[in-house]
């Protein structure tokens, strides 16, 4: 499930449209006043251009559908009536909840073409269909019968109501099974146009709409390049690159661990590259959770983590305790060629623990600065000295300079 930081990773994308609407609501900043509807365009165009030379193809084609829908509505009015507006921006909504269950690829790719030719298609038939069929397209379609519970909600829903509501239903899940940014960022905007639509907001103030949609979608654009740059891709912890930065921030009490994974050339060659980067990816999460301060992903097996202050015992029981977490935790591992099925066969082998479990050790090398070593790459050395002496003195334990 969703971590903390996770939660805090991702919450600025619900808060960001809703400051915004609530400034405009009460007046704080009239964002109406901003050169509309260039804004909005310039803001999704940035967008999308972004996604494709990301690859990433579902904030892309997303500012895209959503300047289509805007081109359509609000430059070329070809819709006639408020039902039809509302009716193409639920399925906007339900396109782009559809879109959260896609993988990120290349836009300028045959599923790319494919990810904005469906939504032109559904355009196209809309429109040739309006004439022969306005009755199921902007009439009510189903009525609830009255009860308690219809004396709280609506009784009458059109086809743009369903869809929007079958949006909110198709992008939660997705959000909830990837747990990404991108899928967070679609969510948004889906429930920023169902809620529009629903307090009949949406048409009249679909410039401010658009302006907030490609505002989140150009930050995300932003958020993905920084992410690329700052974050280790196997890991997900901080990289290499985030920790030198982060020495720039530090005061003058700190102490510098480096983390070393014990015989790991031994465990590749014995169980593959795979499992390799299984335990990779285990111990950052053990060391992320219980080093005791930021920690990165220096390099191959090794890791820093930073504690700040000058009190060197506490730093030394925290790492001690992570190291400890780390020998103890039971990595299961899949069986070689049968690792994703799932049949009565597998299950059984693995409920009778089937899948081998292995463990990993760390060695750890701390110093803090002092008289001695007044500079992150002073301490740091220290430290390397610290975890040579670990290594020497039979692996799987911390030392202090
Ligand atoms: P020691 O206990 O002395 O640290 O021995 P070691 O085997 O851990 O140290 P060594 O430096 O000899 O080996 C490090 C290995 O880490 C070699 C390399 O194949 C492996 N490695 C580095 N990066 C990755 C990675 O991203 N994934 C995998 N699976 N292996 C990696
Ligand atoms: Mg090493
Ligand atoms: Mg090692």
């Amino acid at each position: 499930m969703y971590s903390t930081m996770q939660w805090l990773r991702h919450a600025w994308l619900p808060v960001l449209p809703l400051s915004v609407l609530i400034a405009q609501h009460f007046q704080w900043f009239d964002f109406s006043a901003l050169p509309m509807p260039e804004l909005p365009l310039a803001l999704l165009g940035s967008a999308a251009a972004l996604g494709v030379f990301f690859k990433a193809s579902r904030a892309g084609v997303a500012a895209l559908l959503v300047v289509a829908a805007y081109l359509i509505i609000d430059t070329l009015q070809w819709t006639r009536s408020v039902a039809e507006t509302e009716l193409l921006l639920a399925l906007l909504g339900f396109n782009l909840a559809a879109l959260s269950w896609t993988r990120d690829r290349s836009p300028l790719s045959g599923f790319g073409i494919l990810l904005v030719g469906i939504p032109v298609a559904q355009v196209v038939a809309l429109f040739s269909l309006r004439e022969c069929c306005a009755r199921l397209l902007t009439g009510e379609l189903l009525t609830l019968a009255d009860n308690p519970v219809t004396a709280l909600i609506p009784r009458e829903y059109s086809a743009a109501d369903l869809l929007s509501i079958g949006a909110v239903l198709l992008a939660l899940p997705a959000w909830v099974r990837r747990r990404d940014q991108t899928g967070a960022a679609l969510l948004t905007c889906v429930l920023l146009l169902s809620a529009g639509a629903a307090f009949g907001a949406l048409s009249e103030a679909l410039p401010l709409f658009a302006l907030v949609i490609g505002g989140l979608l150009l930050l995300l654009a932003v958020r993905t390049a920084h992410e690329l740059a700052f974050r280790d891709e196997l890991t997900g912890i901080p990289s290499r690159r985030a920790y030198s930065r982060y020495l720039l921030t530090l005061g003058r009490h700190f102490s510098i661990a480096v983390v070393d994974i014990d015989h790991f050339k031994k465990l590749n060659d014995r169980h593959g590259h795979q499992v390799g980067d299984q335990a990779l990816r285990m111990v950052a999460a053990q060391i992320a959770r219980y080093g005791g301060g930021p920690a990165f992903r220096y390099g191959g097996e090794e890791f820093v983590v930073v504690l700040p202050g000058r009190d060197r015992e506490r730093a030394q029981r925290s790492l001690e305790r992570m190291r400890e977490k780390i020998a103890g935790y039971p990595m299961r591992l899949r069986s070689a060629g049968r690792s994703r099925r799932n049949d009565t066969k597998a299950r059984s082998r693995r409920g009778n623990g089937g899948g081998k479990v292995i463990k990993t050790t760390v060695s750890v090398g701390v110093a803090t600065s002092g008289e001695k070593a007044r500079s992150p790459d002073d301490v740091m050395r220290a430290a390397d000295r610290a975890l040579y002496r670990a290594k020497r003195g039979g692996r799987n334990r911390v030392c202090a300079v």
